[in-house]
């Protein structure tokens, strides 16, 4: 099997983690990971549950992503990408008919400081991918506000909405904001 990557490398048998086999890339280090293995691992393996407070949420990590698409190795279709999240821009490719997934160099380690190591299978759903969605449109939304009405603007509005999703009186008080 060559890397779907560097198109001429062969891949060889390596370890992602202790008990985690997957065929990696020696030149671009990425790797193609049996699905099959990874949730029998990750129903076995806890997570590393290192040092309170050690795994940052905002860990930046040099981790490559193949942006163009790519096909799997074993049957040379072309692989799904699927986001990470949405401040995120790396996308993990995945072969649904070898149930096999491709994670560039790097991406392990990613996932692992997201704490996502163990969640693989959940980035692949339509809910998950929804939410990323979601979030990036909260995100434009908050962005085109603050340019018009400022940070501090959107602050109190934010303000506003959060203290406007708890109360009861919600109704009420938009029926008013909306006459005026
Ligand atoms: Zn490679
Ligand atoms: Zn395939």
């Amino acid at each position: 099997m060559k890397c779907p990557r560097c198109k001429t490398t062969d891949l060889k048998p390596t370890m992602i983690d202790e008990y985690l086999p997957a065929m990696g890339c020696g030149t671009c280090h990425g790797c193609l990971l049996s699905l099959l293995y990874y949730r029998h691992w990750a129903e076995t393996q806890q997570p590393a549950a290192g040092p309170a407070g050690t795994q940052s949420a905002g860990a930046t990590l040099e981790a490559t992503d193949t942006t163009t698409a790519i096909t799997c190795p074993k049957c040379a279709r072309v692989m799904a990408k699927y986001k990470l999240s949405g401040r995120i821009s790396n996308r993990l490719d995945v072969c649904s008919t070898c149930d096999e997934a491709w994670l560039d160099g790097g991406e392990w380690e990613l996932l692992e400081a997201l704490q996502l190591s163990h969640k693989i299978p959940a980035i692949f759903t339509d809910a998950w991918q929804r939410r990323i969605r979601r979030e990036l449109t909260e995100e434009t939304r908050r962005e085109i506000l603050t340019r018009m009405i400022g940070a501090d603007g959107t602050a109190k509005v934010e303000e506003f909405r959060a203290w406007l999703a708890q109360g009861k009186h919600r109704s009420h008080i938009l029926t008013y904001l909306y006459r005026s």
